[in-house]
């Protein structure tokens, strides 16, 4: 991987204090996801975080899967978490699975028992709500809560056997009903839940809750900083609490940072999945998803996403990140690798009267003028074309450079062409222009006898690939993006544009994934899902301009 730019910020500064006083001699950092859906960008903040944090100072990174409920998780999900963190460029030193360690959080739970520090409540889930109180009121202690340890532990046992239905009993440890902090108000640890475990099958029938499980995780594995996202910043005295009272030997720290948040851009897996679900999009991979996947299928490379990850850098305070700003990063990492070729979106047919039936010439073009190393190629033009039907108005306003009756243009790395004739079909549609060009204004020849405003570009029809093009806009056209309630009224209708159009015959060798500038329109990729040996299908990564400034 290329050498990072640091990014300093408060969690490293921890990292670095930890050791030069000597608490830790090596970090330890891990990325914990629920495999109950596709990594997304957000996730990709949390991901190169963790992990680059470690390599800088020679720490390691597990990967493990928080996988403690059994009703959402699934194999697919950690299989495409697992393949989103390598293309990434992430390696990581653990994989661990929260699951593989049940039997020593349950023996972890029955320390608790013993020591008094938890018991077996009968109460409802709405009734433990109820009893829970408020902010400003106290909570009520359980009619269950002095039970007898032996009582407790009898009992835990026979939820441990399958003895009793789901929601019939929870384990809850025994804190403070007055806490301030609601999440001391005596919280469950344990529900159960008859329901198969992607890794565990039917060996348990009983679960962890996260707050009880994240932190044994943690300190299982030596963990030394746990980051998470802020929303568990009221959760730290909790896992504090839990890491003291079982008595692990390891002792992590849980630090908090604010998560990512994108304008035009719902970043909640559920949500994601209910896109999914309900056939909004195309998948998880559908190009407008913010999944890695589906930015990888978009045409995102992983540098422009590492990138984008560092600046926006780490801090204590939300905010939201214009997705613009994201769109920037691939523009910059492709700006000097895609080649630039041709392409007509929505073809307009030109016959070139002048021009010799049956000859093609081969016209030399460079392949970006960015970055000369990337050399040259040669392109067929003869009698008939095809250029954008943008590029041509009948009658158009002032200022309007290029094409229309008895004006003149160039063709990129070709000839002037001038519009001699119009013709339309039988509804008064514009089906073909007639244009002579002129031999002396061949591109590259230094010719300087007169001027034109303006360029477009063209293929050369003969030998033209038909191609489709699937152009993107934002998914949701609300600017407040996540915090918007009912998100799927926010859905834009115009977020996708499929169009027919051919590029440029040197494009016959293109691969999936393969990453283009089109002259003029922006950065593409080959689709990797309809693309197929008769037609090649690109994805519009990004336009070429936008107004977004980094300062
Ligand atoms: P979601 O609400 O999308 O399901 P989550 O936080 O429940 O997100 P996890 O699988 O639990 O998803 O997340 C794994 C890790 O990724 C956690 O450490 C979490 O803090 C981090 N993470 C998730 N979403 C973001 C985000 N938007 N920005 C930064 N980090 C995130
Ligand atoms: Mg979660």
């Amino acid at each position: 991987m290329e050498k990072k730019p640091i990014m300093s910020n408060f969690i490293r500064n921890i990292v670095i204090e930890d050791l030069e006083s000597g608490k830790h001699k090596e970090i330890i950092t891990r990325f914990p996801p629920e495999p109950n859906g596709y990594l997304h960008i957000g996730h990709a903040k949390a991901i190169c975080l963790n992990f680059e944090l470690a390599d800088e100072f020679n720490g390691k990174t597990n990967l493990r899967f928080d996988d403690t409920n059994p009703l959402k998780e699934d194999t697919e999900y950690v299989e495409s978490i697992k393949e989103d963190v390598k293309w990434l460029g992430y390696e990581w030193d653990g994989l661990y699975f929260a699951s593989d360690y049940f039997e020593e959080m349950y023996n972890r739970a029955v320390l608790l028992i013993k020591k008094g520090k938890a018991y077996v409540c009968d109460l409802t889930a709405d009734e433990i709500r109820e009893y829970r109180g408020t902010l400003t009121t106290p909570g009520k202690e359980s009619p269950y809560r002095n039970r007898t340890v032996e009582e407790n532990l009898d009992l835990f046992q026979r939820m441990r056997n399958g003895e009793f239905a789901d929601g019939e009993k929870v384990l809850r440890a025994k804190i403070d009903m007055a806490s301030p902090n609601l999440n001391m108000r005596d919280p469950v640890l344990y529900r159960i839940a008859h329901a198969t475990h992607h890794n565990t099958g039917d060996r348990w029938c009983i679960y962890p809750m996260y707050d009880f499980a994240h932190p044994l995780e943690d300190a299982i594995e030596g963990i030394t900083h746990s980051i998470c996202t802020l929303e568990f910043e009221d959760h730290r005295p909790l896992y504090d609490w839990v890491i003291r009272e079982c008595e692990m030997e390891n002792q992590p720290q849980q630090i908090e940072f604010a998560r990512l948040n994108l304008t035009n851009t719902v970043m909640s897996k559920r949500k994601l999945k209910q896109l999914v679900d309900e056939g909004y999009v195309d998948g998880w991979d559908d190009p407008r998803m913010p999944t890695i996947s589906g930015l990888r299928r978009r045409g995102y490379t992983p540098e422009a996403i590492r990138n984008f990850a560092r600046a926006i850098g780490v801090s204590k305070n939300n905010s939201i990140v214009d997705h613009r700003m994201l769109e920037h990063f691939i523009r910059e990492d492709l700006k000097l690798k895609a080649p630039r070729v041709m392409a007509v979106i929505k073809p307009l047919k030109v016959v070139i009267t002048n021009y010799p039936e049956g000859k093609t010439e081969m016209l030399e073009a460079e392949n970006n003028p960015e970055n000369p190393e990337m050399g040259t190629r040669k392109i067929p033009f003869s009698r008939e074309i095809y250029i954008e039907q943008e590029d041509f108005m009948e009658n158009p306003p002032k200022k309007y450079y290029r094409l229309f009756p008895g004006n003149e243009v160039r063709l990129k790395n070709a000839y002037f062409i001038r519009c001699n004739e119009v013709i339309k079909d039988a509804q008064g549609n514009v089906v073909e222009l007639r244009c002579t060009y002129d031999p002396e204004t061949k591109s590259g020849t230094g010719f300087t006898g007169r001027k034109v405003k303006g360029t477009i570009h063209w293929v050369d029809k003969n030998s033209a690939l038909p191609a489709e093009f699937r152009l993107y806009d934002v998914l949701l056209s609300d600017e407040e993006g996540e915090e918007e309630k009912s998100f799927l009224d926010c859905i834009n209708p115009n977020s996708l544009e499929i169009a027919q159009g051919f590029v440029e015959v040197n494009m016959k060798d293109a691969q999936k994934q393969d990453k283009f500038q089109f002259f003029r329109h922006g950065y593409f990729n080959v689709d990797p899902k309809y693309t197929t040996k008769e037609k090649l299908v690109f994805n519009r990564i990004v336009s070429l301009k936008s107004s977004f400034r980094i300062e």
